[in-house]
């Protein structure tokens, strides 16, 4: 089954005003919408990151696809590979964000082509896309309800903003609150929240306060983006010792594969044994066998959009498991076909034990661009359906209407520093760590 046209389409996607340490969240979140068509009629379908970049490397990679069996990607993967290695880059730095390396951005482009491909076989074969990966470890997914502080709004612009659901949300209370929301709506029994946000001091009395609100039976995570100090990191695990137990963990709580080994043996030494998960620090194969060396990180969060595929996932998976590491999901802003792609991944990998992050809900079905509406979540799990490949199909005209507001939009690139420049504070600079 041979590639004969690889269509792109770039989207814009209404987004609340969420909060990170990179800043702030912009009225639209940008994705691309990728469909490979084949000389036996049926189209392969993916979603990936959004912007010039994503779109000028995959424009890039176009002449290499036609004429491709979508059966044959291992020497595309070798061409992709090898013209990574040319273009040379230090593999074993670790500075920049998941999704914006350019030295991983060969492996963004082959997973987007990899989970098109993917779909197109199955939908050939009449199989799910878990099962041509061997087959599935489990046949739902569970997924976290995945907080953020957040200021008032719902997304979108000039006469096109969504209803603001969970309202503002900048206090522990109006974090229970927006945890309540979470897990009545989709079922979610574990919860992650992303900090580096409000001062060190309201973001553990915000855990705090979920523990006493769910109890022990729903994990906790908190996960700054490496806005602390190693000394900030220690207090805070020490804060939450109680907290962070029975599945819970401190994501990527400072800076580096180094740092978060310093902070690991200073609460070992404490007899405190929350484990690090980290989708900042290792990035990449060959940061597993530093952060191992290091004690650094326990948890590796994967994403088959960034480790170069669904294939590529399960190796990380394995990878991981020989190192004594367990395996989660991190997650970008998405819509429905990334749900699915991140869902038969996580099914197809036998390691991957704690529920996964995904964006999911803060996206509405106005912005869905699969046919037949939202992914349904049922007890906080995302079942794998019985179609063919991915299990989804494209609504050609959601697609249209999100690709006139991505025409509109006057940026091509997500910046959340600038975003809360424009909208919070003048002054504001990501500064690390910022406690
Ligand atoms: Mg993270």
């Amino acid at each position: 089954m041979k590639i004969t046209a690889l269509h792109l389409h770039p989207i814009a996607v209404a987004d609340p005003p969420l909060r990170s340490s990179y800043g702030l969240h912009a009225p639209y979140a940008i994705r691309t919408i990728v469909e490979i068509e084949t000389d036996e009629g049926i189209r392969g379908v993916s979603e990936t990151y959004g912007g010039e970049r994503p779109l000028a490397a995959l424009r890039a990679a176009e002449p290499k696809l036609i004429g491709r069996d979508v059966f044959q990607l291992t020497r595309l993967w070798m061409e992709f590979e090898a013209q990574a290695a040319e273009a040379g880059g230090d593999r074993s730095q670790t500075w920049m964000v998941p999704g914006e390396n350019p030295i991983d951005q060969h492996a963004r482009t082959f997973a987007a082509i990899e989970f098109a491909s993917l779909d197109a076989i199955g939908k050939a074969l009449n199989k799910p896309v878990c099962d041509l990966l061997g087959g599935r470890a489990r046949d739902e997914v569970a997924f976290s309800a995945y907080l953020f502080y957040k200021h008032a709004g719902g997304g979108g612009l000039g006469g096109d903003e969504r209803e603001d659901e969970y309202g503002e949300g900048l206090t522990p209370e109006a974090m229970v609150r927006q945890a309540k929301d979470f897990i009545a709506r989709y079922g979610f029994r574990e919860i992650k929240l992303k900090g580096g946000v409000l001062d060190p001091e309201v973001e553990i009395e915000t855990i705090r306060a979920l523990r006493r609100e769910f109890g022990p039976a729903v994990p906790l995570r908190i996960d700054p983006n490496c806005a602390w100090s190693v000394d900030t990191s220690v207090k805070v695990g020490e804060a939450l010792v109680e907290e962070l137990s029975n599945g819970g963990y401190l994501e990527d709580p400072c800076a580096t594969i180094e740092g978060m080994g310093e902070v690991r043996r200073r609460l070992l030494a404490k007899g405190i044994d929350t484990p690090q998960a980290s989708n900042v620090a290792v990035t990449a194969f060959p940061h597993i066998p530093m952060a191992w060396k290091h004690d650094a990180v326990q948890i590796v969060l994967s994403d088959p959009h960034y480790w170069g595929g669904m294939r590529a996932q399960q190796q990380l998976d394995h990878f991981c498991h020989v190192f004594g590491m367990g395996v989660s999901m991190h997650s970008n802003n998405h819509l429905g076909v990334s749900l699915m792609a991140m869902t038969h991944a996580a099914a197809a990998c036998p390691h991957l034990t704690y529920a996964c992050d995904t964006h999911y809900p803060w996206q509405t079905a106005r912005d869905e661009v699969v046919a037949g509406g939202r992914i349904p979540f049922v007890n906080g799990c995302v079942r794998i359906p019985s179609k063919p490949g991915l299990g989804v199909e494209l609504d050609y005209d959601q697609l249209a209407r999100l690709k006139e507001r991505y025409e509109a939009l006057p940026y091509r690139k997500r910046d959340d520093e600038a975003e809360m420049r424009k909208r919070v504070d003048p002054n504001w600079k990501r500064i690390l760590p910022r406690w």
